[in-house]
């Protein structure tokens, strides 16, 4: 059943039992695998069959506390993507902050700022409109809604600096950059998208003290959030291996500056296993039905009403 090989993408990991639970149930499936044996695979010296390897986003303070131990335990390769400033100043990730400041007075604020018309009122549609933003227009959405509304301070939440090194120094764990910021490349200037590329990985480097060689694109779609200019500038710096968001299954003949991921979240094992059976075709059978209500759609539309 599962003859494929894949790779598997997670985020912050709120609960540990069902991490645990998805753990056994990926080392009971498949030949779970490091980005060394899949470079390994890539370079033609290695075969792999029914093999994956898993693979974390952002730096969750919940990656040390729920995942790193099981890792450790069961002895089970992975890759970590971080934010090297958002870890050495403390800082948490725009898409956080809109999600602890979600509110009616947020959406209202959003409205008034960028025009945005809200329809439902669901944080999942402010956030993918606030996708289509250059970060600095979102930063100002940000501060400015910090000035007029004076939020409650939103608690640090990510892993810290002894944390990532922990992690780096057990060997178990490749880590990569993930820029700075955790813009949309794609609505950068060039100069603004190589910084956010060039600097995450140089900061990496410097804080690890070794030579990154993978990186995830923020949010990971291709075109719509990264491209061949994004590329560029990471086969510039000596990444090998960028991983995006798409849903699909590993083959030989795809891009190494993007590598298909399918990503899960909170799903019972039942659902996980027809994610994984499924593939791609998960996707089709998810968005029956939801005409304009899917992230690309919404953000397609966005584009489309500012051209017009
Ligand atoms: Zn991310």
């Amino acid at each position: 059943m599962f003859d494929r090989n894949l790779v598997i993408n997670f985020h912050a990991v709120e609960d540990p039992v069902w991490m645990e639970k998805i753990l056994l149930f990926l080392d009971r499936n498949y030949k779970l695998i490091s980005i060394e044996e899949l470079d390994e695979w890539f370079k033609g010296k290695a075969k792999l069959t029914n093999s994956c390897l898993l693979t974390f986003d952002d730096g969750h303070r919940t990656f040390f506390s729920n995942v790193f131990p099981l890792l450790t335990k069961y002895r089970i390769p992975a890759c970590l993507f971080v934010s090297p400033d958002i870890i050495t100043k403390q800082e948490n990730f725009w898409f956080r902050k809109v999600q602890y400041y979600f509110s009616p007075d947020f959406v209202k604020h959003l409205q008034s700022q960028n025009g945005f018309s809200i329809e439902k009122n669901s944080l999942y549609e402010c956030r993918n409109k606030m996708k289509s933003l250059k970060y600095v227009e979102i930063s100002e959405i940000l501060r400015t809604y910090e000035d007029k509304f004076h939020p409650a301070l939103m608690e640090y939440e990510n892993i810290t600096q002894e944390q990532l090194k922990e992690i780096h120094k057990s060997g178990l764990v490749n880590i990569g950059a993930h820029t700075i910021n955790h813009p949309i490349l794609a609505n950068e200037s060039y100069e603004t998208s190589k910084t956010e590329i060039v600097e995450s990985i140089e900061k990496l480097n410097e804080l690890l003290n070794y030579q990154s060689f993978s990186f995830a694109y923020p949010n990971g779609i291709p075109e719509l959030d990264f491209g061949s200019r994004e590329q560029a500038f990471l086969k510039m710096m000596g990444i090998r291996y960028a991983f995006s968001t798409r849903n699909m299954f590993l083959s030989k003949d795809i891009d190494k500056y993007s590598i298909p991921r399918t990503g899960l979240v909170d799903e019972t094992i039942g659902k996980a296993k027809l994610k994984l059976v499924l593939g791609p075709a998960w996707d089709f059978f998810k968005n029956i039905g939801k005409v304009g209500e899917t992230e690309i759609s919404i953000r397609q539309n966005i584009v489309q009403q500012r051209k017009g």
